[in-house]
């Protein structure tokens, strides 16, 4: 069933990181049909399919210059920022532990962690220069609570991730901003759908996920837009689990 837009977001300027395609391109959508005036941030080149009224701005989050023209064409455009969504990230594994390579690590880290430092930093201040009481979304994973093999550098970033949110939730209370974490489990998209769909993983996915099947852009987005959105007032530093019941289950084959 999908959801029906009722505005909640009207009159927000939001940047999603990330928001070219996958779960981020899903935000991106959802927020511009629930009212906001959405950014979308990319490491790529040229624009994709925004949504209407949506502003692209190429940034790699790991760089500090590309990140401070983002809020600064962000303001420029629209005069304020109200949200900030940390989507961007690397995905997938850097091979066994034994053999990772520190340019591997280092790659992980910049984008998925240290990019959520610089984008969520510079969001704060442009926040509390102008005394918004804004929201921070972080995406983070159920790797953020626990590992799988061969994925040590994404597993270490996103557990950085979880930290870092309590860590600004905490400092940025005081200023009314609101800080979380969404981990999604299995989430399809464009670039994993072939995997996904593909054995052994589609059975396997039936068998350990109690929903039956993995979730869609659409789920994370949903969680979204109720954490950025004014029915949130009190809930901060939490990390919302959207995973179809994936981390609940223990299974022992
Ligand atoms: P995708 O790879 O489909 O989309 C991520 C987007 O971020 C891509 O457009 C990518 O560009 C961009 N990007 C990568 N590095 C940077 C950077 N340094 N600066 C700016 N943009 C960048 O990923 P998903 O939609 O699957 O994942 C989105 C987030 O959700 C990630 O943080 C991921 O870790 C998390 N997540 C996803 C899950 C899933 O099952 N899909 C599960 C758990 C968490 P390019 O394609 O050119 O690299």
């Amino acid at each position: 069933m999908s959801a029906m837009p009722s505005g909640r977001l009207a009159g927000k300027t939001a940047i999603v990181t990330g928001g070219a395609r996958g779960i981020g391109a899903a935000i991106a959508r959802r927020f511009a049909a629930e009212g906001a005036q959405v950014v979308v941030a990319d490491i790529l080149p040229s624009p994709p399919d925004l949504p209407d009224g949506g502003l692209f701005v190429p940034c790699d989050v790991s760089n500090p210059e590309h990140v401070r023209a983002l809020i600064d064409k962000t303001l420029e455009a629209f005069g304020r920022l109200d949200i900030a969504i940390n989507n961007a990230g690397r995905t997938g594994g850097t091979g066994p532990f034994l053999d990772v390579r520190l340019e591997d690590w280092q790659r992980y880290l910049d984008t998925n962690l240290t990019g959520v430092f610089l984008v969520g930093q510079a969001a704060a201040r442009a926040m509390v220069e102008r005394h918004i009481a804004g929201r921070i979304i972080n995406i983070g994973s159920i790797n953020s609570f626990a590992a799988e093999p061969g994925a040590a550098a994404y597993v270490a970033s996103k557990g950085g991730v979880r930290l870092l949110t309590k860590a600004m939730a905490v400092e940025l209370a005081g200023y009314g901003i609101l800080v979380n974490m969404i981990a999604p489990g299995s989430i399809l998209t464009e670039r994993n759908a072939a995997l996904f769909q593909s054995e052994p993983l589609r059975s396997g996915f039936t068998r350990s996920i109690p929903l039956g099947h993995p979730g869609a852009g659409a789920d994370i987005a949903g969680a979204a837009v109720f954490l950025a959105s004014d029915e949130n007032q009190f809930i901060t530093g939490a990390s919302l689990i959207v995973d179809g019941g994936l981390t609940a289950l223990l299974r022992y084959e």
